[in-house]
């Protein structure tokens, strides 16, 4: 089994549950750091893993331009190469494709797009997304799909949409052909970290108890049979998982038929694309509310591309289990930081003298240590540490804003849920 999810409480839509991959067990509702090229913007792994971030995200885009696939394999997949030994998930790489390539060129096979760092020309293919998703290794690996432009009109948005569907169908085909390629080989206990090649399983490794019993005795009768597979390590069954993604636009009959059509190919989960890319923030969370309503209830659920503070408790609030946004990160990078009391700019000169916390209810190192004055002097002087310390800031805020949101649905406190958590993370 690679990968399990168990809801196990709800209170009103919003749930909470555990989701169990290959590297790591998630607790949900969660909140996803993005990692674009397998790096969280001025954040190193081992803070990440003490403000507790279950499962990070990369870009498949990204990593596929640089430093590409192929090396990244040979260096055991992302885990290896970046040292995180938690879950990972990678995007397909539409929406980058979608969003920063220029000169696209889409057809039914895939869509071909320049660079955006050198110009030079590539092609994505659900098969070849899949291809580089598997060779990155992520614990969770999406489905190609076309990332709908907002504004479009109804024609578009349909022909998008079934184009999604029909690439979804191809990605799992693609997916459940090679998917024992990933480059995963265990090492300890339950750690999947170094490189290994598809064809060798056991790798650099030493051979597991059942090889050493199968080679010392060859004329034992024991032999590997095709339906037990003997000789294959007992890890060797741990695979990626591949999540299904709805499209559909802002339009809900064509959400509920792409979530349909998702659902008869079937995915161990399901993700709402396409939002945010545009729209006002009400029709985003009425797609939200209403796409919810046509996915399976005992699969997680993952909202691409969302939110500040506020919206993620909202979408948790709904039902989402799982969430990602450059907003914490990129906005720590701008000198805008979130906190219990809202939105600050620390840029600015009233803060210059001031000895306080940046947040006083918030316990991440950042405020346990310093003050707003000199977070505001290092960001005046651009110094690379107020990049660190602020990003370090809204990342403990947004992965403790998650952790109260779990801890009141666990104590099954709706209101509570509402009127404190999410008043309290208004900005
Ligand atoms: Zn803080």
């Amino acid at each position: 089994m690679s990968l399990s999810f168990r809801v196990e409480k709800t209170v009103g839509t919003a749930r909470r549950g555990r989701l169990l991959t290959p590297h790591a067990e998630i607790e949900t509702p969660v909140f996803m750091p993005v990692g674009t090229v397998a790096s969280v913007k001025a954040v190193s792994q081992d803070i990440l893993e003490d403000l507790g971030a279950q499962i990070i995200l990369g870009n498949t885009y990204h990593l596929y331009l640089r430093p590409g696939v192929a090396g990244v394999r040979r260096l055991g997949g992302l885990h290896g190469f970046m040292s995180w030994n938690r879950a990972i998930l990678t995007d397909s790489g539409g929406f980058q494709v979608f969003s920063l390539s220029q000169l696209r060129k889409l057809n039914e096979e895939g869509v071909t797009f320049r660079s955006h760092l050198d110009g030079s020309s590539h092609f994505f293919s659900p098969e070849s997304a899949m291809e580089a998703q598997i060779g990155l290794g992520a614990d969770i690996i999406m489905a190609f799909d076309e990332c709908t432009e907002y504004p479009a009109d109804q024609t578009r948005v349909r022909e998008s949409m079934e184009l999604t569907a029909r690439w979804a169908a191809r990605s799992q085909k693609y997916f459940e052909e090679h998917k024992h390629e990933v480059p995963w080989t265990r090492v300890g206990a339950d750690a999947f970290v170094r490189p290994a090649e598809p064809s060798s399983p056991s790798g650099p490794l030493e051979p597991s108890p059942e090889q050493e019993q199968f080679q010392a005795a060859p004329d034992s009768g024991l032999r590997p049979s095709a339906g037990t597979n003997a000789s294959v390590p007992a890890w060797a069954d741990q695979t990626q998982s591949l999540f299904g993604i709805i499209q559909g636009g802002m339009d809900r009959a064509l959400r509920k038929e792409s979530a349909e059509r998702t659902r008869e190919i079937g995915f161990p989960g399901y993700a709402i694309g396409g939002l945010s890319v545009g729209e006002p923030r009400g029709l985003t969370r009425e797609i939200v509310e209403s796409t919810l309503e046509h996915l399976p209830k005992d699969k997680p659920r993952y909202l691409m591309g969302v939110g500040t503070p506020e919206e993620i408790v909202e979408y948790a609030s709904l039902g989402v289990d799982m969430m990602d946004c450059v907003l914490p990160t990129r906005a720590a990078r701008h000198g805008l930081l979130f906190t219990s009391e809202g939105k600050v700019s620390i840029k600015q000169l009233r803060f210059a003298q001031d000895q306080g916390p940046l947040d006083p209810n918030c316990d991440c190192r950042v405020c346990r240590r310093y003050s707003r004055a000199y977070l505001r002097h290092l960001y005046a002087s651009n110094e690379v540490l107020a990049q660190v310390l602020n990003t370090i800031h809204n990342l403990s805020f947004y992965l403790d804003t998650m952790r109260r949101v779990r801890h009141a649905i666990s104590l099954g406190e709706e209101s509570r849920f509402l009127s404190d958590i999410w008043s309290r993370s208004k900005s």
